[in-house]
């Protein structure tokens, strides 16, 4: 049953239960009160037949007194008169010997049955025709009688109101009432008294119209009351199904000032509210998608962190909503924390990204310092200290690398992810805190590939026995460097250095012997070098060094340098063989180029330098030459750099030439 089929049936319950009752109650009331009447007005009747034949008895009775008491004579004469002025119908005499009759006026049998006694009980079962009253003397009987006929009837029936008949009657006829008045002394008739039962039909009916027509009413009134309670609600459940079904657009007719007006409109501005978190939950999500995709991308494309750190950490303030963030990772170097990038800082930390990459914080201090000393998490609304980005509230992870079989359980921090104050919202919460773990989690992914990567590409461009870097790496930044001075016109000097007599330490001293100088020998050029100075083993024992920035007299001091930390320090050799020197004495040759002057293109410098390297070993060796300045118009294979000038310290200590 429908909620409007509940509500109309409720209601007619409601009003027509009690017109009903009330109806019925008023209809056995009328009912009664009618029925009361009625018996009343027979009682009433009744009283008045019964005196009036009472009063005709009587008359009779003095009538026939009135003729008994007169003289014989002149009883006729009385008779006649009495009966003339209608005091009884007739009167007769009667001998009491039983002789003869003086009759006056008598009409029908004086003896004729019929006659009712006033004074005595009605005894006979036939119709009563007369009342009689009898006076007694000596000699006669005077009887004074009443003709009892429809007339007399009629005329009692009209004084009392009802309508009067002989006989008792057995039941009423319908919608009439009856009352039987037995004969008794002084009444000596058997009468049947009928009303017309005062039958409330009439307002039986008008109590029915007036239920029927509250009925309808009611039913009418019922129909509109459902329908206007039930119609906003129909509206509602169709609007809050379109709702759920995902239109948001949708909106209820406010019906009326009342509760369901209010509350349609809650449910309109809670739908308005809905559909805006709804936009603005979608808008966050593309841009989130979006940063997500740019993130995919760089950690694909790409192994440097000064990119991939920056989108982590722009998707991870996306995701939360942070005003500012930041991240460091720890420096393999002194174990501190330096910053790699941040966003949306102030204050102290509102810096250029170079700037920010010279900040470093303590571990163990701090916020970020804990985070990072002990790899747990911290969310807080203050307990930044001083040196750290000034905040309402923050969130700190640890930056881990994946865990592999070589670390063990405990996770290895590199670094750690903070971010500062959640945009028009209230403080971070442990939600925030698991998303930011996510992104913690991927950007420990990329700091380990990028120092794994970093490792690997160390490793294949560096020399295992000496650690300097290979002829591979030598090429790439002697083309690099090159192209770098060519821009900003600069100059690059090339020295190429060369053991001398290095066959021999291997026959005297043994291949690893051998091994053992060439190491030392690359720990002195390290040493004698600036930080911006590279050195590179090309190949056996040659060496290649790059001096960026440098002239040739820049060049021939280094290349002097060098010689000096070779030649002065014999290299101890372990384990020493019998019978031969403990240290063994080197020295080595060194060709010097610079570019512009002796070449136009990195193969060119290097090629130069070797001719000056020729040029050395061929002046004696334990020197250098500087190569000789050649004509950029010259096509390549027509330079003769091997003219070598002299320089460096005279003569070479080994007489061997190349
Ligand atoms: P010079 O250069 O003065 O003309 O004479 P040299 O004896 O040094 O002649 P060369 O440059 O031709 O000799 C190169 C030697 O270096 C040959 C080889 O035995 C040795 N050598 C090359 N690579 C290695 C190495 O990795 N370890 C050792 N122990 N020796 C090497
Ligand atoms: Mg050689
Ligand atoms: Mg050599």
């Amino acid at each position: 049953m429908t909620l409007r089929g509940r509500l109309t049936s409720a209601f007619l319950v409601v009003v027509l239960g009690p017109v009903l009752l009330g109806s019925v109650f008023v209809a056995l009331t009328a009912n009664a009160v009618s029925r009361e009447r009625t018996t009343e007005r027979l009682d009433h009747a009744a009283t008045t037949v019964s005196v009036a034949i009472g009063a005709i008895c009587r008359q009779l009775q003095a009538s026939a007194d009135a003729v008994a008491v007169v003289p014989a004579g002149d009883r006729q004469a009385v008779a006649d008169q009495l009966v003339a002025r209608g005091l009884a119908t007739e009167i007769w005499m009667t001998e009491t010997e039983q002789s003869s009759l003086a009759r006056s006026a008598m009409t029908g049998d004086p003896a004729a049955t019929g006659h009712r006694d006033c004074a005595g009980p009605d005894a006979g079962r036939e119709e009563a025709t007369a009342m009689t009253a009898a006076a007694y003397t000596r000699e006669i009987t005077v009887t004074a009688a009443q003709r009892v006929d429809a007339a007399m009837l009629d005329r009692l029936g009209a004084s009392a109101g009802v309508a009067v008949r002989l006989g008792e009657s057995a039941a009423a006829a319908a919608g009439t009432a009856d009352r039987n008045l037995s004969a008794e002394p002084g009444r000596p008739l058997t009468l049947t008294l009928t009303v017309p039962a005062a039958g409330p039909t009439a307002r039986y009916l008008i109590l029915l119209l007036i239920v029927l027509a509250t009925a309808v009413v009611a039913v009418i009134a019922a129909r509109w009351l459902a329908r206007s309670t039930t119609r906003p609600l129909g509206d509602l459940a169709w609007a809050a199904d379109r709702v759920a079904n995902g239109d948001l657009d949708t909106r209820v007719p406010i019906p009326r000032p009342d509760e369901l007006g209010r509350l349609a409109g809650t449910f309109n501005r809670m739908t308005r509210e809905l559909q805006s978190y709804v936009q603005a939950l979608t808008a966050s999500r593309d841009q989130l998608r979006r940063h997500l995709a740019i993130l995919g991308d760089t950690l694909s494309s790409t192994h440097d962190l000064d990119r991939i750190l920056p989108v982590i950490l722009r998707t991870a303030m996306t995701a939360t909503a942070a005003r500012a963030g930041l991240i460091l990772l720890t420096d393999p170097g002194d174990g501190r924390l330096a910053a790699r990038c941040g966003a949306g800082l102030t204050g102290a930390w509102d810096l250029s990204p170079a700037e920010l990459t010279q900040r470093r914080l303590t571990p163990g201090r701090g916020v970020l310092g804990r985070v990072a000393a002990t790899g747990t998490p911290s969310r807080g609304t203050s307990g930044c200290v001083s040196d750290e980005p000034a905040c309402d509230s923050y969130l700190a992870v640890p930056i881990c690398a994946p865990p592999d079989e070589e670390s063990g359980p405990e996770p290895t921090v590199l670094g750690v992810l903070a971010l500062y104050d959640r945009l028009g919202g209230p403080a971070f919460e442990d939600a925030d805190l698991r998303t930011l773990r996510t992104f913690a989690g991927q950007a420990g992914v990329a700091v380990h590939n990028v120092r794994v990567h970093e490792e690997a590409q160390r490793l294949s461009l560096t020399d295992p026995l000496t650690g300097l870097w290979n002829y591979r790496y030598l090429r790439e930044v002697l083309r690099r460097e090159v192209e770098r001075a060519s821009r900003f016109g600069r100059m690059l000097t090339v020295l190429v250095l060369d053991l001398d007599h290095f066959k021999e330490v291997n026959d005297t001293y043994g291949h690893p012997a051998g091994d053992q100088v060439l190491g030392e020998f690359a720990r002195r050029i390290r040493i004698g070098l600036r930080e911006v100075d590279v050195a590179f083993r090309q190949g056996g024992e040659e060496f290649v060094v790059l001096l960026p920035e440098t002239d040739a007299y820049g060049g021939v001091i280094v290349a002097e340098r060098l010689g000096a930390a070779v030649r002065d320090w014999p290299v101890p050799v372990d384990p020493r063989r019998p019978g031969l020197a403990d240290r063994i004495p080197i020295s080595v040759s060194i060709g010097i180029a610079v570019f512009p002057e002796h070449g136009a293109t990195a193969q060119d410098v290097l090629d130069a330098a070797d001719e000056a390297l020729y040029a050395a070993k061929n002046a004696g060796r334990d020197t250098y030459r500087l190569a000789e300045r050649v004509s950029p118009a010259l096509p390549e294979g027509h330079l003769d750099a091997a003219t070598a000038i002299t320089g460096g310290p005279q003569p070479p200590r080994h007489g061997r030439g190349r």
